[in-house]
C-alpha cells in the first residue's frame, strides 16, 4: 500500500522531535494514519523499538500499516478493528489492549492510546503510545485465578459442612438415602459421571456395589448389590487391592478400559479415582469416581476426595456403633437372648396381625423351678452358669422364627409364630425335657435344673385381641397351676397338664 502524496506526509509532525521523545520514555511512540474510505493505513511515525520486538523496520510502516496488523492475535484483531472504527467516528481517544506476535513468536499483551485528529482530506490521523501489560496482564490473571480457586475453595467446605450437618440431623432419612445424597451432591459438585460406594468383604476377596450416582444420560457400569469377585489378573482389580494395602487413594489414568461385570462391553473411561473408606482403622470399602473427560477433574482431587472419604467413614463408623447400641440395648447381657424392651413391640405386632389377618401364634412362659435354692446352695455365679445353659438349651430347641427372650430374672418367654396351642405344647414339652436333660454344672458340680411353663395362644376365644397383656396373663396363669401342681410341667389351654 503506497501512501499518495496528499497523504500523511504534509500532516505529519517532525520526526526528530518523536525520536528524541520515544527514546526517552518507556513504550512505543507512533503515529497511525488511516484514509477517509479505510482503504489504506500506516505509522508514519513509529519508535525504532518496532525493529527489536516486531522485526519490523519503522520506515516500512510507514508506507503500509500492514505488516504491524499481521502481528496482531487472530482473537484481539475484531475488537481492534472495531475500536478503531469507533475513534474515527466519535474522535473520542483511542484505547486497546491486544496481543501482538513478537520476534520469538510468542505473544504479548500490549496495551495503545492516542488521540485522533481529522485531517483536511477526510482520513484520521492519531499520535499515542503503546507498551507492554504482559506482566499486568499475568498478575491480573494470577489474581483471577487465585480469586476462583478461593471461591472453589469456599464452595467445598461449605458442601463439607453441609454434608456433615445432614448427617448429624439426618430425620427421618436411612443411612442409605443419606449416602445416596452424598454421592450425588459429591457427583455435582465436582462435575464427575459417577460416584459409587463399594463395600468389601472381611477377606476382601470380593466387592459389592452399595450405592450410585450416575450423572443423567451415563449407564451404571455395574448392577446395584452386584458382587464381584476381585481377580488380581484384572488390572483394574490389583489397582484396588493396592489401594486397600496402602490405604491411599488410587488414580487410574486416561483411557482406561474398564471391563463391566459380565464382560461383555468394555468402555473406555478417562479416569477413575477410587478413595478407601475405612471404618476403625479398617478398609471396609471405597468410594469410587469417574470421569470421561480428563480436564473436569483436578490435580488437587485426591486430597478433596480424602476429606470426603474421612466424613463418609465417620458416618459409617457412627451408624454400626449406633447399630451395636441399639443392638445391645435389646439383648440381655448375661444370656444374649432378647429382653423385655425387644420382645413387647414384637408381641404388639403380632397381636395387631392376629386381628387383621386372622394370624395365629402362641406364647410360652417358661420359669426354672426352685432357681433360688440354687443361688442359695452353689451361689450367685452359679445361677448366672444356669441361666446361660437353660438359654442355650431353650434356643437351640426353637425355630429359628421363634422369638427367645428373657423376660425376668429366671422367667423367659419363646413366641411361636403361624402355631396354635397344639403344636405348642409339643415345642415345650421338648424344650422342659431338655431342660431335665440339661447336663448342668459348675465347678465340676453336676446340677439338676428343671422348668415349668404355660402356654397360650392368640386365638383363644377368652383374649382381648387388643393387648398382649391378657395373652401374657393367661400364660402365667397356666404357669403358676403347674408350679402348683408339681413342677417340671407345663399347662396348656385345656387346665391340664399333659406331661
Ligand atoms: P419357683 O420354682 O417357684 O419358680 O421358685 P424359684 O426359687 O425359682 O423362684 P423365686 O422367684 O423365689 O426366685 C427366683 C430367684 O432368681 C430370686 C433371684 O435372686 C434369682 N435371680 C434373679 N435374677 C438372677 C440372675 O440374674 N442371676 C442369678 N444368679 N439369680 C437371679
Ligand atoms: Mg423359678
Ligand atoms: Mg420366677
Amino acid at each position: 500500500m503506497a501512501l499518495s502524496n496528499d497523504g500523511p506526509a504534509d500532516a505529519a509532525p517532525p520526526q526528530d522531535f518523536f525520536r528524541k521523545l520515544s527514546d526517552a520514555v518507556p513504550g512505543i511512540f507512533y503515529t497511525y494514519w488511516l484514509s477517509a474510505d479505510a482503504s489504506k493505513h500506516c505509522f508514519p511515525y513509529v519508535s525504532e523499538q518496532v525493529k527489536a520486538l516486531f522485526g519490523l523496520a519503522p520506515a516500512n510502516l510507514s508506507a503500509d500499516g500492514n505488516a504491524l496488523f499481521a502481528l496482531i492475535h487472530p482473537e484481539d484483531y475484531p475488537i481492534l478493528g472495531e475500536s478503531i472504527a469507533e475513534s474515527v467516528q466519535s474522535l473520542e481517544p483511542w484505547r486497546c489492549r491486544a496481543r501482538l506476535q513478537v520476534v520469538d513468536g510468542s505473544y504479548i499483551w500490549f496495551e495503545g492510546f492516542s488521540q485522533p485528529e481529522r485531517q483536511a482530506d477526510g482520513s484520521t490521523l492519531w499520535y499515542g503510545q503503546f507498551h507492554n501489560i504482559q506482566q499486568y496482564k499475568e498478575l491480573e490473571q494470577e489474581l483471577r485465578d487465585s480469586e476462583a480457586e478461593y471461591s472453589f475453595q469456599a464452595r467445598f467446605q461449605s458442601l463439607v459442612a453441609r454434608l456433615s450437618k445432614e448427617f448429624i440431623h439426618a430425620g427421618g432419612k436411612t443411612i442409605d438415602d443419606c449416602i445416596d445424597q452424598f454421592l450425588s451432591e459429591v457427583g455435582e459438585f465436582f462435575g464427575a459421571d459417577r460416584v459409587y460406594l463399594y463395600a468389601l468383604d472381611d477377606d476382601f476377596e470380593s466387592m459389592t456395589k452399595t450405592h450410585r450416582w450416575c450423572r443423567p444420560g451415563i449407564p451404571s457400569l455395574i448392577a446395584p448389590n452386584q458382587t464381584i469377585a476381585l481377580d488380581n489378573r484384572l488390572p483394574w482389580h490389583q489397582q484396588i487391592l493396592q489401594m486397600i494395602e496402602g490405604n491411599r487413594v488410587v488414580f487410574t489414568g486416561h483411557d482406561v478400559e474398564r471391563l463391566s461385570s459380565d464382560g461383555e462391553d468394555s468402555t473406555t473411561l478417562a479416569t477413575v479415582f477410587s478413595v478407601p473408606i475405612s471404618v476403625q482403622g479398617r478398609v471396609v470399602g471405597f468410594m469410587g469416581m469417574d470421569f470421561y473427560a480428563s480436564d473436569s477433574w483436578r490435580d488437587d482431587l485426591n486430597d478433596l476426595l480424602v476429606i470426603l472419604a474421612g466424613l463418609l467413614s465417620g458416618v459409617l463408623e457412627r451408624h454400626l456403633l449406633e447399630e451395636r447400641l441399639v443392638r445391645q440395648s435389646l439383648k440381655d447381657p448375661l444370656t444374649g437372648l432378647y429382653n423385655r424392651r425387644y420382645l413387647m413391640p414384637r408381641l404388639e405386632e403380632m397381636m395387631q396381625r392376629v386381628g387383621r389377618y386372622n394370624e395365629d401364634f402362641s406364647v410360652a412362659i417358661i420359669d426354672i423351678d426352685h432357681f433360688k435354692r440354687i443361688n442359695d446352695r452353689l451361689g450367685h455365679m452359679a445361677g448366672d452358669a444356669v441361666l446361660c445353659r437353660f438359654s442355650e438349651i431353650v434356643r437351640k430347641e426353637s425355630r429359628a422364627t421363634d422369638i427367645v427372650a428373657r423376660f425376668g430374672g429366671e422367667e423367659f418367654v419363646v413366641v411361636f409364630p403361624d402355631q396354635g396351642m397344639a403344636e405348642t405344647a409339643l415345642a415345650i414339652d421338648r424344650i422342659l425335657q431338655a431342660v431335665c436333660n440339661g447336663g448342668f454344672a459348675f465347678q465340676g458340680l453336676e446340677i439338676a435344673v428343671t422348668a415349668s411353663a404355660g402356654i397360650a395362644s392368640a386365638s383363644e376365644d377368652v383374649l382381648n385381641k387388643d393387648t398382649v397383656d391378657e395373652l401374657l396373663s393367661l400364660a402365667d396363669e397356666r404357669l403358676y397351676k403347674a408350679k402348683s401342681s408339681g413342677r417340671n410341667r407345663f399347662m396348656d389351654s385345656s387346665g391340664q397338664s399333659p406331661i
